[in-house]
């Protein structure tokens, strides 16, 4: 594989580092049996960081960076260091198990035009997170039902899932839906920012002539919902309006996710979903996955922003580009000087991100919550800034009284869930 060859002596140390790692998870058999609800944690050590351990963890959003032609490349290769938030080395730094990688689509105006350029796109996107698939077999693996996500995490290896944010490349064809199953798409979210073929957004671009208000769902996007749920992939109704998500939590016969938003209740942004949706979607087993775009969680101080963006400036970390080229002390020192500014200003932290998931909790129950951070797509709040950072959700569910158990089905298992009852409603 050219990428190995390519292998900084530190990203080789990181995979040594990391098959150390592995060998520790060695019992997983015991781990999954003890994640799947069959569990006796008495005797069992109990500090953040063990119970983190033993928890399987799965994000349910995630992207590849903005410059997607270049991951899994020797510009930006992923089993070693990079400056994006999620990557091998971080994921098993901060024990994160699963990650769910999305095929991103921007909206353009609809047309066999848009379809094909969009087509394009999400083809660039897929061959990347394949390249990365093929470069690192002993340590990733791509997971197409829960069962394999188990079997994947039992044998010591990262996993991924595979989902594409934003149905528009599909164009007017259902067979594409057979077509990404078979590349092993799990999740499909089916309308971002601007209107499709399928339905409305809660953004609507009025350059592409999109009304205000929602119109709902489309014939074509209530055939979409009939193959999703044919196909036994998870429906994602983030970014979704409030009549086109209605429409399709009642139209599909399998439970459906927002995989990535905050709540209503807590800070009236219109991502963010309000107490009736939450429990629209938990009545029919779903679950809302809570993000940590900071935007979706709270207000940032204008000072803080001021701050942040000067010092981006400063260190040319403003652009796709000179991210790119960053070096990892530049990055050090980046975080570094930020953890001071969010110290000094305020930030929107892990602990605020926390205030969302207790608050579906408090609407709908503990099982129709977890987690999606959008990593390399916007996300990051002060305390989990990264992959590595995980840990700090499990500490701050622990600090806030949650049982092991109720961690689980935060971390994963009502996502599981969710993903088990999408394959029973296959057909
Ligand atoms: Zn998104």
């Amino acid at each position: 594989m050219t990428i190995h060859s390519l292998l900084t002596p530190r990203a080789h140390l990181l995979a040594v580092i990391s098959l150390q790692l592995a060998a520790a998870c060695a019992s997983s058999e015991t781990l999954v049996a003890a994640r799947a609800g069959h569990d006796d944690y008495s005797g069992r050590e109990r500090s953040p960081s063990a119970i983190h351990t033993r928890t399987l963890t799965l994000d349910a959003h995630a992207h590849i960076g903005f410059r997607e032609e270049a991951y899994a490349t020797s510009e930006m290769d992923p089993g070693g260091f990079t400056t994006l938030q999620t990557d091998l080395p971080k994921m098993r730094a901060g024990g994160l198990d699963v990650q769910m990688i999305n095929v991103f689509s921007d909206q353009r105006p609809l047309g066999l035009e848009g379809y094909a350029n969009a087509l394009e796109n999400a083809e660039i996107s897929y061959a990347s997170i394949d390249r990365m698939l093929r470069a690192y077999p002993n340590q990733i693996a791509l997971a197409r039902s829960a069962d394999d996500i188990l079997d994947i995490n039992a044998s010591g290896r990262l996993v991924a899932l595979l989902a594409i944010e934003n149905a528009f490349p599909f164009g007017e064809d259902m067979k594409n839906v057979a077509l990404w199953r078979e590349r092993g798409v799990t999740s499909v979210l089916i309308v971002h920012y601007g209107n499709n073929q399928f339905g409305g957004s809660v953004s609507p671009r009025a350059e592409h002539g999109d009304p205000e208000a929602d119109p709902g769902l489309t014939p074509l996007g209530q055939d979409l919902v009939e193959a999703l749920n044919n196909a036994g992939i998870i429906i994602d109704v983030s970014h979704a309006g409030p009549r086109t998500t209605s429409d399709i939590v009642a139209l599909s016969r399998a439970p459906v996710i927002a995989s990535h938003s905050g709540v209503r209740a807590l800070l009236d942004e219109a991502r963010n979903v309000s107490d009736e949706q939450i429990r629209m979607i938990a009545d029919r087993g779903g679950v809302v996955c809570i993000s940590t775009v900071r935007g979706y969680l709270g207000t940032f101080s204008p000072e803080y922003l001021e701050a942040r963006s000067a010092l981006g400036a400063e260190l040319n970390l403003n652009t796709g580009k000179g991210r790119q080229a960053a070096s990892q002390e530049t990055i050090d020192t980046y975080y570094r000087r930020e953890a001071e500014l969010s110290k000094r200003y305020g930030d929107i932290t892990v602990s605020d991100m926390v205030d969302h998931i207790d608050h579906v909790v408090a609407v709908a129950g503990i099982d129709h919550v977890a987690i999606g951070t959008d990593f390399d797509g916007g996300g990051g709040v002060g305390g989990w800034r990264n992959a590595a950072e995980s840990p700090a959700l499990t500490e701050e569910l622990l600090r806030r009284g949650y049982s092991e158990d109720d961690i689980g089905r935060i971390w994963s298992g009502n996502f599981l869930r969710v993903m088990r009852a999408t394959e029973a409603a296959a057909r």
